[in-house]
């Protein structure tokens, strides 16, 4: 619909009415005094105007607007229904939120909003439940004030870049576990999620001892059949029992390693973090784990070249760390057909250090990348069984690595060859300074 356009009309009344006035003006012989006079009039009827209209808008604007005349009725109706609408927006926005804040208050999860300067703005009444705020006493109050654990304060103060995720006990009931992560939105504003994962904890913990106490007992049978074996194969035997126990043999070796795999998997996730951490010479390792892949390639004869440009330590338990690293080169050299190229490289840079195994074996297509570390996950069963593969290699390595904020970066390409990188960051590396001024 085309507004109504006022401005013709007013035109044509302001029109009549000088032209009257001119008549008039001359008919009296008095033209100026009797325009001068009509203007005077004509102003003032614009300044009451304009006074009650300011009146209006200063005293109560929820009244009707006063009545005008002519441009004055068109003005007060446009600014009352601008007024209008502007009330209808913000009770659908003041709706709007108190439903969005009901819904926020309805969920289980408690949520926090942190402003910029990391002071609590607002939260739901699971955050009272789980994390013990008190609404209005704790509002503007900073949450590792009242959360007293120096974990969660250093969780709290890795600004704006999405931390990992957390576990710590709820500060109003130990027994209860909270999930917590912290969400960045807005303008450096912060929400900070805690979810009682204390039923999750309990399964999770029940799994693990289950894997680990099934795979304690299988280790004694498991020692007994192979020790069984192993005399009766030097015994003097038919070729086809000879056949036989060299099966039952080999099957026995290869639970064997299942079991200690499985219980090095549930060891590492029982403890967080190693107790013996000290600074491990990687480039000394590494000497040695290139002599022992060079025993276990044998007559396939690989070419296994060592590229070590830093001096660089880690600050790791030695064993967990040779794990690691030994899972990724035996891989090399299991996935490598004979004669193929593996290079172990160790450097630094300013992102930290870095380990990585190139291969030119057979490669992993694109779509299996992501799941490789995924427990019994295989590319093709054909593969690893040939190898001997537990298929929990990678899942070790991932967790070892877990424990050092390490990152493990896969790249490969089918037919072309792998790279299997290891990225430590800078608060784990050591840099000797003797053994940096010798090398
Ligand atoms: P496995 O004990 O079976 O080797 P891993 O967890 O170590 O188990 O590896 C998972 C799968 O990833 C393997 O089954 C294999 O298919 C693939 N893989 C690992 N390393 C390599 C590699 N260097 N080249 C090609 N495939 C690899």
């Amino acid at each position: 619909m085309i507004p109504y356009n006022p401005w013709p009309g007013v035109l044509l009344r302001w029109g009549l009415l000088t032209a009257g006035l001119g008549v008039l003006g001359y008919l009296v012989n008095q033209l100026f005094l009797v325009l001068f006079l009509g203007t005077l009039i004509y102003l003032g009827w614009h300044l009451s105007n304009v006074a009650r209209l300011e009146f209006w808008l200063r005293t109560d604007r929820r009244f009707e607007p006063p009545h005008g005349r002519g441009l004055w009725e068109d003005i007060f109706n446009h600014i009352y229904r601008l007024q209008k609408h502007h009330r209808q927006r913000r009770r659908r926005l003041i709706e709007m939120l108190q439903a969005f804040r009901e819904s926020i208050d309805a969920m289980p999860d408690a949520a926090v909003v942190l402003r910029d300067d990391g002071e609590m703005q607002w939260w739901n009444s699971a955050a009272e439940h789980l994390l013990g705020l008190k609404w209005p006493k704790d509002a503007g109050l900073r949450l590792e004030n009242l959360f007293r654990n120096p974990e969660f304060s250093e969780f709290i103060q890795r600004t704006y870049d999405k931390p990992e995720p957390i576990r710590l006990p709820s500060p109003v009931n130990e027994s209860i576990v909270l999930d917590i992560r912290l969400v960045p939105y807005g303008r450096n504003q912060r929400l900070l999620l805690g979810r009682d994962v204390t039923r999750l904890q309990r399964l999770e913990s029940m799994r693990r001892d289950f894997v680990a106490n099934v795979s304690h007992e299988l280790r004694t049978p498991l020692t007994v059949i192979q020790g069984v074996s192993e005399t009766l194969v030097e015994a003097d035997l038919e070729a086809a029992d000879r056949h036989g126990l060299e099966l039952i043999q080999q099957q026995a070796q290869r639970m064997g390693r299942l079991v200690e795999d499985l219980l090095q998997l549930s060891r590492l996730e029982t403890s967080s973090r190693p107790a013996d951490v000290a600074p491990v010479d990687v480039p000394a390792m590494l000497h040695s784990l290139r002599r022992e892949a060079e025993t276990l390639s044998g007559d396939r004869e690989h070419f296994l070249q060592l590229d070590v440009r830093t001096q660089c330590q880690v600050l790791a338990d030695e064993g967990e760390l040779r794990s690691a690293f030994s899972n990724l080169v035996f891989n090399a050299v299991n996935y490598t057909p004979p004669g193929g190229a593996i290079t172990l490289k160790w450097w630094c840079d300013k992102d930290g250090a870095h380990f990585s195994v190139t291969d030119t074996g057979i490669g992993i297509p694109a779509k299996h990348i992501p799941r490789l570390t995924e427990r019994f996950y295989r590319v093709d069963r054909g593969r690893s069984t040939k190898t001997g593969g537990t298929g929990l290699g990678l899942a070790i390595v991932k967790h070892i690595l877990q424990r050092y904020d390490a990152r493990l970066a896969i790249e490969s390409k089918p037919g072309v060859g792998s790279t299997f990188s290891c990225h430590f960051p800078i608060p784990m590396c050591y840099q000797d300074a003797a053994a940096s001024r010798a090398g």
